[in-house]
């Protein structure tokens, strides 16, 4: 589904009540760039210059400035892309962003909230999945 903002509805996903709302990414775009998201947090940020910690943490200056090169987009997207994600895949906290489970990097999401994802979720892929 597209996602966008509108001045009387808010943030909607769909279409907004009023039908006026401005969509910022149709659900192409939406799904394309929620899976590069993805990957950059879970397996390859490295490759793109993102700094991943030990939790699972990347900075959202870093990760948008990504996103503006590959994709036109900026920060308003990014947060619609979190916000209504199906799967509750991402969090941004604190100017940081991370991937909640799924990764085939070394991180201890365990330590703080989120942490209570059964090990099954956990996969190893590789980038050419996320092109
Ligand atoms: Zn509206």
């Amino acid at each position: 589904m597209d996602v966008g903002i509108c001045k009387r509805c808010g943030e909607f996903e769909g279409r907004c009540e009023c039908g006026k709302g401005r969509i910022l990414l149709n659900s192409e775009k939406r799904r394309k760039v929620s899976k590069f998201l993805s990957g950059i947090l879970r397996h390859f940020g490295e490759e793109f210059g993102i700094e991943v910690d030990e939790e699972g943490w990347a900075r959202v200056e870093d990760v948008l400035r990504v996103l503006k090169e590959r994709y036109g987009i900026g920060r308003k997207h990014l947060e619609l892309i979190v916000k209504f994600d199906k799967k509750e895949r991402f969090e941004i906290r604190n100017g940081k962003i991370r991937a909640k489970y799924g990764h085939s990097i070394a991180v201890n999401t365990a330590w703080s909230e989120g942490g209570d994802i059964p090990a099954k979720l956990y996969h190893a892929t590789s980038p050419e999945n996320f092109v």
